[in-house]
């Protein structure tokens, strides 16, 4: 649980992070206080471990491959 706040220029006050909207808007005024409140997505991090295990494979694979061409 975050306790920071967000200044509101709208109404000229700190807004707590538990108070902003899912949209990352004040919840008094609708002003926009976060660009990129959204969480990263489950995919992207998929994404990111499937390249790290198949980049990891091919590099196992180039070493096998100098292994028997050296
Ligand atoms: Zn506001």
């Amino acid at each position: 649980m975050s306790t920071t706040v967000t200044w509101c220029e709208s109404c000229e006050a700190d807004v707590p992070d538990s108070e902003i909207t899912d949209e990352g808007a004040c919840p008094q005024c609708g002003a926009l206080l976060r660009d990129e409140r959204r969480p990263v997505p489950w995919h992207f991090k998929l994404m990111i471990v499937a390249s790290v295990i198949y980049l990891g494979y091919r590099a196992y694979q180039g070493v096998g491959w100098l292994v028997h061409h050296v």
